[in-house]
């Protein structure tokens, strides 16, 4: 079986911060990190593995991705490819989607994409779902408990007011949440040697998976990010005063102005 694990490098959001000129987040000196969910969707691809199986780590980003891929690698992954371009760059998650949708169709067959939920930096959710309609696939979302019996994936979903029990045939997609495991930790020696000029990372370009220009980075993107800006947090301070009777109606009166209560 091949496993296929979608992994995105993100900045370390406690040091995020926005740039109030351009608007743009400051990406120079943060410390970046491989997004939390993926690692779970990384160790469910390994503990998945049997013989013979592969597991392939696969992000899309500037050439320091190559770091998440390295850390896959130590945690099972038996190899690592980076899809790097200047024409991705600005791509919103439609031409994300539809970039990572055609590397994963030159990759060959596969049986189960295996995804994050979602990034911790850009949020949407919206990844694994397009990229299983790209490769027109079925898609389990939100799975906390995934298992392979009889050729077909038997997974749980944990949905805000329920819980289902899915089945699908493969090959799929899932997106998973941190409920689902606890990844392990990176082997030393499988780091070190992730790190050698001879590990099994490969590197390609929009021309290497026939992706068209227009398709991918800005050009193909629909959407445009008009303005980035942190929220004005505002603080009101009314001080009340009065016997305690008279403040707390003069409370209530208040509350009852924000409709904060009824
Ligand atoms: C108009 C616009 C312009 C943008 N320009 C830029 C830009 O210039 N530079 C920039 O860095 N971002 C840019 N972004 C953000 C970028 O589109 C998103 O980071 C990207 O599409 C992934 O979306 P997300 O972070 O919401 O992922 P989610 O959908 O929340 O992620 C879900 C899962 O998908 C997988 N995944 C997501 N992204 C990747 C990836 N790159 N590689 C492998 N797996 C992945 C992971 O498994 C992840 O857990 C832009 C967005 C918009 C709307």
């Amino acid at each position: 079986m091949r496993f296929i694990v979608l992994i995105k490098q993100v900045p370390d959001t406690h040091d995020v911060k926005i740039d109030p000129k351009t608007g743009n987040l400051v990406r120079e000196g943060v410390p970046t990190i491989v997004n939390p969910e993926d690692r779970h969707a990384l160790e469910a691809a390994v503990g998945l593995k049997g013989e013979g199986d592969e597991v392939v780590a696969l992000t899309m980003g500037p050439p320091q991705a190559v770091d998440v891929l390295t850390e896959a690698l130590g945690m099972g992954a038996d190899r690592g490819v980076l899809l790097t371009d200047r024409f991705f760059g600005g791509a919103d998650t439609w031409a994300t989607s539809y970039t990572l949708g055609r590397a994963i169709e030159h990759l060959g067959p596969f049986d189960l994409v295996l995804c994050g939920r979602q990034a911790i930096d850009g949020d949407t959710a919206q990844i694994g779902p397009q990229v299983a309609e790209h490769l027109g696939v079925p898609q389990v979302t939100y799975v906390t408990e995934l298992r392979l019996e009889d050729g077909r994936l038997v997974a749980r979903r944990d949905l805000i007011d329920r819980i289902e029990e899915v089945e699908s045939p493969l090959p799929a997609l899932v997106t998973v949440l941190a409920g689902l495991n606890t990844p392990r930790y990176p082997v030393a020696a499988d780091l070190l040697a992730a790190c050698e000029d001879d590990a099994p990372i490969e590197v390609l370009n929009a021309a290497d998976i026939g992706v068209m220009a227009d398709m991918s980075g800005l050009r193909g993107s629909y959407t445009r990010v008009t303005k980035t800006f942190a929220p004005k947090v505002g603080r009101e301070t009314r001080q009340i005063e009065g016997p305690p009777a008279e403040m707390a109606r003069q409370l209530v009166s208040i509350l009852r102005e924000k409709a904060l209560v009824s």
